[in-house]
């Protein structure tokens, strides 16, 4: 079927979900409560499963000339700066998922995003307030009045009001991690570093560093256990003497890094555990909004990207008056591996943030026999995630239980 759906929020998921519904010949409208569209000054991982749908909606191209495609990525210790092991990425990736693995700069790949839209697609400054189903049609109700359509999509990130509004208030779990972002001018360290991803893994926290725009910009997220709640905000301001206390006797590479940065912020992060339901009627979720996640796979907006393909191919397989199944079903393929993302990377932060020094030494021997064995191959913790392509999942339409068909057409 084809028809009018709402978006609200016009994030990297709300976006993408925008772009396949136009290319399965729907008329969409995004719903974006800023004044202006627009994405954090930080970098993004987008990993070979997102890649592929930014291929098929005819990005890959535009994406490759924003973003870096590192050649591995290196573990390391947190004090020594020592290497505990070495994945490579490019260019083996693209033969053993089917796509590259890029880093991007957040704002780059929205404005990519965007820019693909036709202009009057997207309505800045409106923010949506609640989400109903009246017969035949979804509405969303904005701080403008109601705006009608066949089916309407929440996209509107991890405080979801259309989440909210179909199954009730209900927040978010702190899960004990702050994560530091910064940018640093290269040429501001005193360490002379490869231009690839690199990951410190101490106690009590993690370090992920790695190069945007050309190498032009190290982007930097630091990750600190602590039992103290934050707003959550990519806005929030910290000063370097905040982050230097969260990171002591750490390497002297992140203490470079911190006093070579200019603008801090910090963000707490939160998670939920998997949803029941993410549809009612003639509404979903979508991204934050339906599965927020810890980015210790570096998934969330990778999720999001491929719920919208799958959306976009469930809904165009439907027939007519098919829209409410068309959710249902999209919800049932996706929820399943969503679910195990989330999980897995609640999961991940154990592994990174191994406070005993025993266990990181039990885990750091693991790695050198890893690289033994593997010969300084070791495997990215994500790589059951990436081989996944989600571009024509949902395409084929629901074969119906054997004999249920002849019995349909035995009755019209
Ligand atoms: C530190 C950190 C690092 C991360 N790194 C990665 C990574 O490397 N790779 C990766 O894949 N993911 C990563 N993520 C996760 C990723 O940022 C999110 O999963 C992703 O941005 C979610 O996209 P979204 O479109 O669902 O939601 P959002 O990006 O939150 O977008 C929601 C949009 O909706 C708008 N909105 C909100 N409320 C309303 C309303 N009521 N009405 C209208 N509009 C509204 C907002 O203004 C916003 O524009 C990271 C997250 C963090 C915190």
């Amino acid at each position: 079927m084809t028809g009018r759906a709402l978006i609200a929020g016009a994030g990297l998921g709300g976006l993408t979900a925008a772009l396949c519904l136009r290319r399965a010949g729907w008329d969409v409208e995004v719903l974006e409560r800023a004044p202006a569209i627009g994405e954090v000054g930080a970098g993004i991982q987008i990993s070979p499963n997102a890649v592929k749908v930014l291929r098929a909606l005819g990005l890959e191209e535009g994406l490759r000339a924003i973003a870096v495609e590192p050649a591995h990525f290196h573990g390391m210790d947190w004090k020594s700066g020592r290497r505990l092991y070495r994945t490579p990425i490019a260019p083996g990736f693209e033969e053993r998922f089917g796509a590259g693995y890029f880093h991007v700069h957040r704002a780059d790949l929205h404005a990519l995003l965007a820019d693909a839209l036709p202009h009057n697609c997207i309505r800045t400054g409106v923010a949506v307030t609640a989400a109903r189903t009246e017969g035949a049609e979804a509405v969303l109700e904005t701080d403008s009045g109601p705006r009608r359509a066949d089916v309407a999509i929440g996209a509107d990130g991890i405080h979801s009001a259309v989440r909210a509004s179909l199954f009730g208030p209900e927040n978010p779990r702190f899960t004990g991690n702050i994560a530091f972002r910064f940018t640093v001018d290269p040429a501001r360290l005193q360490h002379a570093l490869p231009r690839d991803a690199m990951n410190l893994l101490g106690p009590a926290g993690h370090v992920v560093l790695y190069y945007l725009r050309g190498g032009a910009l190290l982007n930097v997220v630091a990750v600190h256990e602590t039992r103290s709640w934050e707003e959550e905000s990519w806005s929030t301001p910290a000063s370097r003497e905040e982050v230097a206390a969260a990171f002591p006797g750490w390497a002297p590479l992140v203490q470079d890094l911190i006093a070579a940065s200019e603008e801090r912020f910090k963000w707490s992060l939160n998670d939920r555990d998997p949803l029941e339901r993410w549809s009612a009627g003639r509404i979903t979720l979508l991204g934050d909004a339906a599965h927020p996640m810890l980015p210790f796979l570096a998934q969330g907006a990778a999720m999001a990207i491929e719920d919208g393909i799958v959306l976009a191919n469930c809904l165009a397989a439907a027939g007519r008056d098919e829209a409410e199944a068309a959710l249902s079903r999209y919800e049932a393929l996706r929820k399943p591996r969503t679910s195990r993302v989330q999980l897995g990377a609640r999961a991940r932060a154990a592994s990174m943030h191994l406070r005993s020094p025993w266990a990181r030494l039990r885990r750091n021997l693991g790695y050198a026999w890893g690289n033994l064995v593997a010969r300084g191959r070791t495997k990215h913790a994500g790589e059951w995630i990436y081989a996944h392509d989600p571009v024509a999942e949902g395409k084929a339409p629901p074969t119906p239980p054997p004999g249920e068909g002849e019995a349909a057409r035995g009755a019209a």
